[in-house]
């Protein structure tokens, strides 16, 4: 216990435990043992984040000048790049991703912040053609207020910069909580945000369970905006908690993402592609490209292929720089897989590759590269979103049957085709119904890529120009331009 290291949350620009006192451990899923101390927050400590951020919305803050708020984005840009070896190690030890992702990732998520520096002042008004004599109308972009910023444990670098930039860009203050599985790195970036000096409050860092941490946050009176990443049954609690305060809600959920690999698709290429949808990250993205469809003419050689790519994989401890698959992050999601295989295998499924534990999961939550033969794309593994690398293989004749196929999920967030006919590209990457389609690549991210899904995966974007503006609201300003005085009170204009 004594060497356990002990993080401590981060409210009005101060560390401090929770009130109750009360903490929990967070595990390294390469060994399952427990390697730090968080404190759990409250009803109370959520409370006093949230009125530290309303606080510091009203304060200096708001006084500063767009291209002052954007030197700020530029610091932690800078910071991140400057300590993304320390904060990739920290989560990797934290999360179990693997190291030569981590630090890439925080060095790269950098980006986001001078992206949304660069914007944050250049979101113009309006002056509106106006049907009045004696009036100027115009419209300017203002803050919204708090912005409670949810985050998962997955991709947690970049799933906070996709909200964070552009509501400080835009004036906001910001309760980030992160989640609790794995929520040390978000402590340690905000310790590198308080070293920028940003004014106290406008960022805020604290963690806890949905119950009471999660509720308290969504639902709290003063916050004006969730922005949410996570999974679907937590986004049903949210729009619930969001009747409360009425708050504005954006939802970047899970996802079941489609790929298909037509006859003339550059194999290797594809097999690159898939490979990386599916197994980087040991499958635990929300863009996981977790169904495959394979025209029948090459299904046989290319499962083959596959499956030989796949053996390869050098699973391992996650800091090693060879290792290309690394534990999972949590038991739950190594329980969740195995049921889902195990009901697949009842029902046809035929395990080509994996399956089962391996040997080093007595002691982390490792599960190989897994690959099954479906005769059916209605089987739990095809079905169902299981963040972790399983993925389950159908075969396709024609194009129009393997849109349907691959619009036939409750889920829309990516997809991913493989061909040398561009102008089929083309023509499926319109007739996907997903938020982003990779057509010959996969598993890329922007800061100028809008990102996010349609259906079950949620609503809003994130990235990309326009979403800036999720962050504002629209202020219409009338001015009377004359000296003479109005006439008829009685009258609307
Ligand atoms: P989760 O929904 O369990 O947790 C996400 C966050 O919500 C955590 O911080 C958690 O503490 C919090 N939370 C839980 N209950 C809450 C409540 N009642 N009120 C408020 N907050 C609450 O998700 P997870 O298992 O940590 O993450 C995996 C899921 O996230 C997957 O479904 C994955 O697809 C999705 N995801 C989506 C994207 C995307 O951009 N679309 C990206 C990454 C992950």
């Amino acid at each position: 216990m004594a060497d356990f290291k002990k993080y401590k949350m981060f409210i009005n620009g101060e560390w401090v435990d929770s009130e109750s006192g009360k903490t929990f451990e967070t595990l390294n899923p390469e060994n399952n043992k427990p390697w730090a101390i968080v404190p759990e927050a409250s009803a109370k400590d959520v409370d006093k984040a949230v009125k530290s951020a309303q606080k510091a919305f009203g304060g200096e803050w708001s006084k500063l000048l767009p291209r002052e708020r954007g030197k700020f984005l530029r610091a932690i840009g800078d910071k991140l790049r400057d300590n993304a070896e320390h904060l990739g190690k920290i989560e990797t030890l934290d999360t179990g991703k693997l190291y030569r992702e981590t630090y890439k990732q925080a060095n790269y998520i950098a980006e986001y912040y001078d992206y949304y520096a660069g914007l944050a002042d250049k979101i113009e008004g309006t002056v509106l053609p106006i049907d009045k004599p004696n009036i100027q109308a115009i419209t300017t972009r203002i803050p919204i207020g708090v912005i409670a910023a949810i985050v998962p444990w997955n991709s947690q670098m970049f799933l906070t910069a996709t909200k964070l930039a552009p509501a400080l860009a835009m004036g906001n203050t910001v309760v980030i909580k992160a989640s609790e599985l794995a929520p040390a790195t978000m402590f340690e970036f905000a310790k590198l945000i308080e070293e920028t000096g940003i004014p106290k409050g406008v960022v805020n860092v604290i963690t806890g369970y949905g119950e009471p941490c999660g509720k308290t946050l969504t639902s709290h009176d003063l916050v004006e905006k969730v922005a949410f990443t996570g999974g679907p049954e937590t986004a049903r609690h949210i729009i619930r908690n969001s009747a409360e305060n009425l708050s504005e809600v954006s939802l970047e959920l899970g996802g079941k993402s489609p790929v298909a690999v037509f006859n003339d698709a550059h194999q290797e290429n594809a097999i690159n592609g898939i490979t990386a949808g599916i197994f980087g990250a040991s499958g635990q993205s929300c863009i996981a490209g977790s169904r495959l469809y394979l025209q029948k003419e090459i299904y046989n050689e290319f499962m083959e292929k596959l499956v030989a790519r796949a053996e390869k994989i050098k699973i391992g401890a996650p800091m090693d720089p060879d290792t290309e698959m690394g534990p999972l992050s949590n038991f739950k999601q190594l329980e969740i897989i195995e049921k889902n295989i195990k009901l697949t295998l009842e029902q046809g499924g035929k395990i080509k590759c994996g399956g089962k534990r391996h040997s080093f999961s007595n002691e982390g939550y490792y599960f190989p590269p897994t690959i099954i033969e479906c005769n059916d794309h209605n089987l739990p593994t095809a079905e169902n979103e299981l963040f972790g690398p399983v993925l389950s293989v159908m075969k396709f004749d024609s194009e129009k049957e393997v849109v349907e196929k691959m619009n036939d999920n409750k889920y829309g967030l990516s997809s991913g085709v493989y061909t040398r006919d561009l102008a089929r590209g083309l023509r499926i990457s319109k007739a996907i119904r997903a938020g982003i389609t990779f057509v010959n690549t996969y598993r890329l991210i922007s800061p100028s890529a809008p990102f996010g899904g349609i259906k079950d995966s949620g609503y809003g974007k994130e990235a990309g120009i326009d979403s800036i503006k999720d962050y504002t609201r629209v202020k219409t300003i009338w001015y009377y331009t004359s000296d003479e005085p109005t006439l008829d009170p009685f009258s609307m204009r």
